[in-house]
């Protein structure tokens, strides 16, 4: 599990990533570490890009309902003027964003800001997912976190699309995918690509 570092120096600004596929619970590890920032009465802030309308506009919302105020912005940049004050700025569906994203939170981490970014590291068809292979190489402190495949058991990596659309975003339908560890995942897009032929 990870533990917030001791920083004893004026300006402990850094980067971390949550990352994993979906329903490993990113969601609530991000949620988990902002609960700790705020119990040592630091200032926190969470964004979301906008185009991630799935619940409540203005909460981001783990699948266990645990829900905290969040704030949809456009872009990247626009974060940076909104964190005036803040000691740790958390970003949830990271991979959503453009690619302003990881410039964005360095800036953020040299003004001494604490960065939590957390996103999907691949997409639906096991694709590193937007911006998020340039924030995982730029993070500080990296946490992957795993869900269990639904077919076998083993350690899930790939968020597997039950229907056929070729979108890369398919919103809000949690029921349109499941969690498959790489041996299953690959033999389902198998599976797919044989009705599609
Ligand atoms: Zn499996």
């Amino acid at each position: 599990m990870f533990i917030e570092p001791h920083i004893r120096t004026g300006k402990p600004g850094w980067i971390e990533v949550v990352c994993g596929s979906m329903f490993s619970g990113k969601t609530e590890e991000l949620i988990r570490r902002l609960k700790r920032a705020t119990i040592a009465h630091l200032e926190t802030k969470i964004f979301k890009p906008s185009a991630d309308i799935r619940y409540h506009r203005e909460n981001i919302v783990s699948h266990d309902e645990n829900a905290v105020p969040s704030m949809p912005v456009e872009n990247a940049q626009a974060i940076i003027p909104l964190s005036k004050n803040v000691d740790v700025v958390a970003v949830d569906e990271a991979q959503f964003f453009d690619a302003e994203l990881p410039e964005t939170c360095e800036q953020l981490a040299l003004q001494g800001i604490r960065v939590i970014v957390a996103g999907l590291d691949m997409d639906y068809t096991g694709k590193p997912f937007g911006p998020m292979p340039d924030m995982l190489a730029r993070a500080d402190y990296i946490t992957k976190l795993h869900a269990i495949c639904v077919k076998c058991g083993n350690i899930a990596n790939y968020s597997y699309r039950k229907s056929a659309s070729n979108a890369q975003v398919l919103l809000g339908e949690k029921n349109l995918y499941e969690p498959r560890c790489r041996e299953c995942f690959y033999l389902g897009e198998d599976a797919k690509n044989k009705i599609g032929a």
